[in-house]
Protein backbone atom coordinates (compact mmCIF):
# COMPACT_ATOMS: atom_id res chain seq x y z
CA UNK A 1 0.00 0.00 0.00
CA UNK A 2 0.89 3.59 -0.98
CA UNK A 3 2.51 4.66 2.31
CA UNK A 4 3.73 1.06 3.75
CA UNK A 5 6.58 1.15 1.92
CA UNK A 6 7.81 4.64 2.90
CA UNK A 7 7.37 4.92 6.77
CA UNK A 8 8.48 1.34 7.34
CA UNK A 9 11.11 2.21 9.76
CA UNK A 10 8.79 3.81 11.89
CA UNK A 11 6.61 0.81 12.21
CA UNK A 12 5.88 -1.70 15.22
CA UNK A 13 6.91 -5.45 14.95
CA UNK A 14 4.07 -7.48 14.86
CA UNK A 15 3.14 -11.20 13.79
CA UNK A 16 0.40 -12.32 11.16
CA UNK A 17 0.14 -15.76 10.36
CA UNK A 18 0.46 -16.74 6.71
CA UNK A 19 -2.15 -17.90 4.58
CA UNK A 20 -3.26 -20.84 2.63
CA UNK A 21 -1.57 -20.50 -0.81
CA UNK A 22 -3.45 -22.92 -2.84
CA UNK A 23 -6.77 -20.74 -2.77
CA UNK A 24 -8.40 -20.78 -5.85
CA UNK A 25 -10.25 -17.76 -6.70
CA UNK A 26 -13.95 -17.60 -7.14
CA UNK A 27 -15.35 -16.16 -10.65
CA UNK A 28 -16.20 -13.17 -10.84
CA UNK A 29 -19.41 -11.78 -12.81
CA UNK A 30 -17.53 -10.95 -16.07
CA UNK A 31 -13.49 -11.44 -15.37
CA UNK A 32 -11.55 -14.51 -16.03
CA UNK A 33 -11.48 -16.66 -13.05
CA UNK A 34 -8.94 -19.04 -12.17
CA UNK A 35 -5.99 -19.64 -9.88
CA UNK A 36 -3.86 -16.72 -8.98
CA UNK A 37 0.00 -16.67 -9.83
CA UNK A 38 2.71 -14.34 -10.62
CA UNK A 39 3.90 -13.84 -14.20
CA UNK A 40 7.06 -12.36 -15.03
CA UNK A 41 8.35 -10.55 -17.96
CA UNK A 42 8.46 -13.85 -19.98
CA UNK A 43 4.81 -14.04 -19.62
CA UNK A 44 4.39 -10.21 -21.23
CA UNK A 45 4.17 -11.60 -25.06
CA UNK A 46 1.36 -13.54 -24.37
CA UNK A 47 -0.47 -11.00 -21.96
CA UNK A 48 -4.77 -11.14 -22.89
CA UNK A 49 -7.03 -8.06 -23.64
CA UNK A 50 -7.68 -5.93 -20.24
CA UNK A 51 -9.93 -2.51 -20.53
CA UNK A 52 -8.49 -1.70 -17.56
CA UNK A 53 -3.81 -1.65 -16.82
CA UNK A 54 -2.44 -0.30 -13.22
CA UNK A 55 0.84 0.11 -12.79
CA UNK A 56 2.52 0.27 -9.37
CA UNK A 57 5.49 0.34 -7.99
CA UNK A 58 5.22 -2.09 -4.74
CA UNK A 59 3.38 -5.19 -3.59
CA UNK A 60 0.82 -3.54 -1.83
CA UNK A 61 0.62 -0.25 -3.32
CA UNK A 62 -2.74 -1.62 -4.63
CA UNK A 63 -4.23 -1.71 -1.42
CA UNK A 64 -5.41 2.04 -1.71
CA UNK A 65 -6.47 2.23 -5.52
CA UNK A 66 -9.88 1.17 -4.01
CA UNK A 67 -11.31 1.77 -7.55
CA UNK A 68 -9.71 -1.39 -8.45
CA UNK A 69 -12.01 -3.38 -6.39
CA UNK A 70 -15.11 -1.57 -7.87
CA UNK A 71 -13.74 -2.03 -11.36
CA UNK A 72 -13.25 -6.06 -10.91
CA UNK A 73 -16.55 -6.14 -8.59
CA UNK A 74 -17.96 -4.62 -12.65
CA UNK A 75 -16.50 -7.99 -13.77
CA UNK A 76 -14.10 -5.50 -16.03
CA UNK A 77 -10.65 -6.89 -16.95
CA UNK A 78 -8.01 -6.12 -14.87
CA UNK A 79 -4.49 -6.13 -15.23
CA UNK A 80 -1.76 -5.13 -12.54
CA UNK A 81 1.91 -4.68 -12.88
CA UNK A 82 4.40 -4.21 -9.94
CA UNK A 83 7.32 -2.98 -10.91
CA UNK A 84 9.90 -3.96 -8.25
CA UNK A 85 8.95 -7.21 -5.44
CA UNK A 86 9.81 -4.84 -2.45
CA UNK A 87 12.87 -6.73 -1.74
CA UNK A 88 14.40 -3.34 -0.20
CA UNK A 89 11.96 -2.75 2.21
CA UNK A 90 11.92 -3.39 5.72
CA UNK A 91 9.44 -6.57 7.30
CA UNK A 92 7.83 -5.05 10.17
CA UNK A 93 7.78 -8.02 12.19
CA UNK A 94 11.94 -7.95 11.99
CA UNK A 95 11.66 -11.81 10.48
CA UNK A 96 12.68 -11.17 6.83
CA UNK A 97 16.20 -9.41 5.89
CA UNK A 98 15.98 -7.38 2.96
CA UNK A 99 16.86 -8.84 -0.98
CA UNK A 100 15.92 -12.40 -2.58
CA UNK A 101 14.21 -13.36 0.94
CA UNK A 102 11.92 -10.51 1.17
CA UNK A 103 11.27 -10.83 -2.21
CA UNK A 104 10.03 -13.80 -2.07
CA UNK A 105 7.74 -13.19 1.20
CA UNK A 106 6.45 -9.93 -0.19
CA UNK A 107 5.22 -12.02 -3.64
CA UNK A 108 3.84 -14.24 -1.89
CA UNK A 109 1.54 -11.52 -0.08
CA UNK A 110 1.08 -10.26 -3.11
CA UNK A 111 -0.42 -13.44 -4.23
CA UNK A 112 -2.64 -13.72 -1.42
CA UNK A 113 -4.13 -10.06 -1.11
CA UNK A 114 -4.53 -10.35 -5.09
CA UNK A 115 -7.22 -13.23 -3.93
CA UNK A 116 -8.81 -10.83 -1.29
CA UNK A 117 -9.18 -8.66 -3.99
CA UNK A 118 -10.23 -11.16 -6.32
CA UNK A 119 -7.58 -10.30 -9.19
CA UNK A 120 -9.59 -11.34 -12.34
CA UNK A 121 -6.00 -11.65 -13.66
CA UNK A 122 -2.70 -12.44 -12.36
CA UNK A 123 -0.41 -10.06 -11.52
CA UNK A 124 2.74 -9.28 -13.54
CA UNK A 125 5.95 -8.79 -11.58
CA UNK A 126 8.62 -6.95 -13.36
CA UNK A 127 11.19 -7.51 -10.77
CA UNK A 128 13.70 -4.39 -11.35
CA UNK A 129 15.48 -3.68 -8.45
CA UNK A 130 13.56 -1.66 -5.62
CA UNK A 131 14.88 1.82 -5.04
CA UNK A 132 16.69 2.26 -8.18
CA UNK A 133 13.68 2.94 -10.60
CA UNK A 134 15.11 6.62 -11.33
CA UNK A 135 18.45 5.16 -12.15
CA UNK A 136 18.54 6.20 -16.11
CA UNK A 137 19.08 1.96 -16.85
CA UNK A 138 16.32 1.15 -14.48
CA UNK A 139 13.91 3.23 -15.50
CA UNK A 140 14.74 2.42 -19.71
CA UNK A 141 14.36 -0.84 -18.39
CA UNK A 142 11.25 0.10 -16.94
CA UNK A 143 9.84 1.96 -19.65
CA UNK A 144 10.32 -0.69 -22.29
CA UNK A 145 8.55 -3.38 -20.17
CA UNK A 146 5.58 -1.09 -19.56
CA UNK A 147 5.40 0.06 -23.74
CA UNK A 148 5.45 -3.72 -24.20
CA UNK A 149 2.82 -4.03 -22.06
CA UNK A 150 0.76 -1.66 -23.73
CA UNK A 151 1.29 -3.28 -26.82
CA UNK A 152 -0.19 -6.76 -25.80
CA UNK A 153 -2.75 -5.60 -23.42
CA UNK A 154 -3.86 -2.91 -25.42
CA UNK A 155 -5.92 -1.42 -22.37
CA UNK A 156 -8.73 1.77 -22.43
CA UNK A 157 -7.35 3.19 -19.08
CA UNK A 158 -4.71 2.63 -17.19
CA UNK A 159 -4.27 4.01 -13.63
CA UNK A 160 -0.64 4.76 -12.04
CA UNK A 161 0.68 7.57 -9.39
CA UNK A 162 1.05 11.20 -10.61
CA UNK A 163 3.61 13.86 -9.18
CA UNK A 164 3.61 13.46 -5.44
CA UNK A 165 3.57 9.69 -5.88
CA UNK A 166 0.99 10.06 -3.05
CA UNK A 167 3.63 9.90 -0.55
CA UNK A 168 6.63 11.18 -1.65
CA UNK A 169 7.74 8.03 -2.70
CA UNK A 170 10.93 8.06 -5.17
CA UNK A 171 9.93 4.76 -6.98
CA UNK A 172 6.10 5.94 -6.63
CA UNK A 173 6.88 9.14 -8.85
CA UNK A 174 9.21 7.25 -11.29
CA UNK A 175 6.33 4.63 -12.01
CA UNK A 176 3.54 7.42 -12.53
CA UNK A 177 5.96 8.96 -15.00
CA UNK A 178 7.28 6.36 -17.09
CA UNK A 179 4.00 5.76 -17.16
CA UNK A 180 2.69 8.86 -18.44
CA UNK A 181 5.56 9.18 -20.76
CA UNK A 182 4.50 5.25 -22.29
CA UNK A 183 0.99 6.20 -22.40
CA UNK A 184 1.65 9.89 -24.22
CA UNK A 185 4.37 7.71 -26.95
CA UNK A 186 1.38 4.68 -27.60
CA UNK A 187 -1.55 7.64 -28.18
CA UNK A 188 1.11 9.12 -30.21
CA UNK A 189 1.85 6.11 -32.57
CA UNK A 190 -1.50 4.87 -32.19
CA UNK A 191 -4.16 7.82 -32.37
CA UNK A 192 -7.47 5.64 -32.69
CA UNK A 193 -6.23 3.96 -29.70
CA UNK A 194 -7.10 7.46 -27.18
CA UNK A 195 -6.01 5.28 -23.52
CA UNK A 196 -6.97 7.05 -20.42
CA UNK A 197 -4.55 7.73 -17.70
CA UNK A 198 -5.64 8.02 -14.42
CA UNK A 199 -2.77 9.33 -11.93
CA UNK A 200 -3.98 9.24 -8.49
CA UNK A 201 -3.95 11.07 -5.75
CA UNK A 202 -5.12 11.99 -2.43
CA UNK A 203 -7.06 15.57 -1.85
CA UNK A 204 -5.96 18.11 1.04
CA UNK A 205 -9.31 17.33 2.73
CA UNK A 206 -8.75 13.34 3.13
CA UNK A 207 -5.14 13.26 3.71
CA UNK A 208 -6.26 15.75 6.80
CA UNK A 209 -8.79 13.22 7.47
CA UNK A 210 -6.57 9.81 7.09
CA UNK A 211 -3.56 11.93 9.21
CA UNK A 212 -6.29 12.56 12.03
CA UNK A 213 -7.28 8.92 12.30
CA UNK A 214 -4.28 7.21 11.96
CA UNK A 215 -3.05 9.70 14.04
CA UNK A 216 -4.92 7.65 17.13
CA UNK A 217 -2.64 4.70 16.66
CA UNK A 218 0.19 5.53 14.56
CA UNK A 219 2.34 8.26 13.64
CA UNK A 220 3.31 6.48 10.46
CA UNK A 221 0.84 8.99 8.02
CA UNK A 222 2.11 11.99 8.50
CA UNK A 223 3.80 12.48 5.61
CA UNK A 224 1.64 12.27 2.97
CA UNK A 225 1.33 14.49 -0.31
CA UNK A 226 -2.17 15.58 -0.85
CA UNK A 227 -2.62 17.61 -4.10
CA UNK A 228 -5.12 20.22 -3.82
CA UNK A 229 -8.53 19.67 -4.15
CA UNK A 230 -8.65 22.00 -7.87
CA UNK A 231 -6.11 19.64 -8.79
CA UNK A 232 -8.36 16.58 -8.26
CA UNK A 233 -10.66 15.95 -11.29
CA UNK A 234 -13.71 14.45 -9.18
CA UNK A 235 -16.07 13.17 -11.76
CA UNK A 236 -14.25 9.74 -11.60
CA UNK A 237 -15.63 8.95 -8.41
CA UNK A 238 -16.47 5.03 -7.69
CA UNK A 239 -17.13 3.42 -4.48
CA UNK A 240 -14.26 0.70 -3.62
CA UNK A 241 -15.08 -2.49 -1.33
CA UNK A 242 -13.68 -1.59 1.58
CA UNK A 243 -13.97 -5.35 3.61
CA UNK A 244 -12.08 -6.54 0.65
CA UNK A 245 -9.55 -3.72 0.98
CA UNK A 246 -8.92 -4.32 4.58
CA UNK A 247 -9.04 -7.94 3.88
CA UNK A 248 -5.89 -7.46 1.33
CA UNK A 249 -4.24 -5.37 3.81
CA UNK A 250 -3.96 -7.79 6.31
CA UNK A 251 -2.82 -10.05 3.96
CA UNK A 252 0.77 -8.21 3.81
CA UNK A 253 2.22 -8.64 7.71
CA UNK A 254 5.45 -7.58 6.63
CA UNK A 255 3.99 -4.14 5.67
CA UNK A 256 0.76 -3.47 8.04
CA UNK A 257 0.86 -3.39 11.96
CA UNK A 258 -1.67 -3.70 14.12
CA UNK A 259 -2.05 -0.04 14.71
CA UNK A 260 -1.87 0.62 10.72
CA UNK A 261 -5.26 -1.89 10.14
CA UNK A 262 -7.08 -0.40 13.44
CA UNK A 263 -6.52 2.48 11.83
CA UNK A 264 -7.32 1.87 8.25
CA UNK A 265 -10.65 0.17 9.65
CA UNK A 266 -11.41 3.41 11.58
CA UNK A 267 -10.78 5.19 8.49
CA UNK A 268 -13.11 3.05 6.21
CA UNK A 269 -16.06 3.75 8.20
CA UNK A 270 -15.51 7.67 8.20
CA UNK A 271 -14.63 8.15 4.92
CA UNK A 272 -15.85 6.88 1.73
CA UNK A 273 -12.70 4.96 0.15
CA UNK A 274 -13.33 6.33 -3.01
CA UNK A 275 -12.49 9.76 -2.71
CA UNK A 276 -9.63 8.69 -1.09
CA UNK A 277 -8.88 6.20 -3.91
CA UNK A 278 -9.76 7.90 -7.19
CA UNK A 279 -8.95 10.94 -8.12
CA UNK A 280 -6.09 11.65 -10.48
CA UNK A 281 -4.27 14.94 -10.30
CA UNK A 282 -3.50 17.11 -13.52
CA UNK A 283 -6.98 15.42 -15.32
CA UNK A 284 -6.75 12.51 -17.87
CA UNK A 285 -4.41 12.27 -20.84
CA UNK A 286 -5.77 10.78 -23.45
ZN1 LIG B 1 4.84 1.62 -2.57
Amino acid sequence: MFGACYFEENMKINSINTANYKTVLAPVSKGQAGEISLLRTSDIPNLPHSKNLFIFAHPDDETLFGVISSLIDRGESTQTVYATSGDQGQDKRGLVSKGAQLAKVREDELIEAAKQLKYNRSPLMLNLKDGDLSKPEVSDLLIRHITNIIEKVKPEVVYTFGDDGITGHPDHITTGNITLRAVKAYNTSHPQAKIKLYQVAIDNDDARLLKNVMGIYTNAWDSLKPVSPDKVQKTYLTTGNTGRMLSAIAKYPTQFDENEKRGFSFFFRVAPVNKYATPLQGGIYA
